[in-house]
């Protein structure tokens, strides 16, 4: 895939792509947008995602409210945070996410 056409990838296609059928160059400019794969609502919340926990490919406008496959409809979350949400918008004041509430063993 070339870069222009993964620049037009998923634009107005609302159906439900798992983010490991999305192209890599699709996945790679959402990194390069957000400057590295990381969870921005851990990070809100002045967390780093530990490595145990497994970012996923986040719409920031949910599949189920219309939203697109597009890059810039696309970002990179924790697990907590985007199974948390559902189709719920992104939240503008995260709160920690379910590991970092555990209690330590
Ligand atoms: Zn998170």
């Amino acid at each position: 895939m070339t870069r222009d056409e993964a620049l037009r990838w998923g634009l107005g296609d609302t159906r439900r792509v798992p983010g490991p059928d999305m192209p890599a160059e699709v996945l790679a400019l959402v990194t390069e947008r957000m400057g590295g794969r990381y969870c921005p609502d851990c990070q809100a919340v002045g967390l780093v995602t530990p490595q145990d926990v497994p970012l996923e490919v986040d719409h920031v406008q949910p599949v189920a409210k219309g939203g697109d496959n597009h890059h810039l409809n696309l970002r990179w979350a924790c697990r907590s945070h985007n199974r948390g949400r559902g189709a719920r918008p992104v939240p503008r004041d995260p709160s920690a996410p379910a590991w970092a509430r555990r209690k330590p063993t």
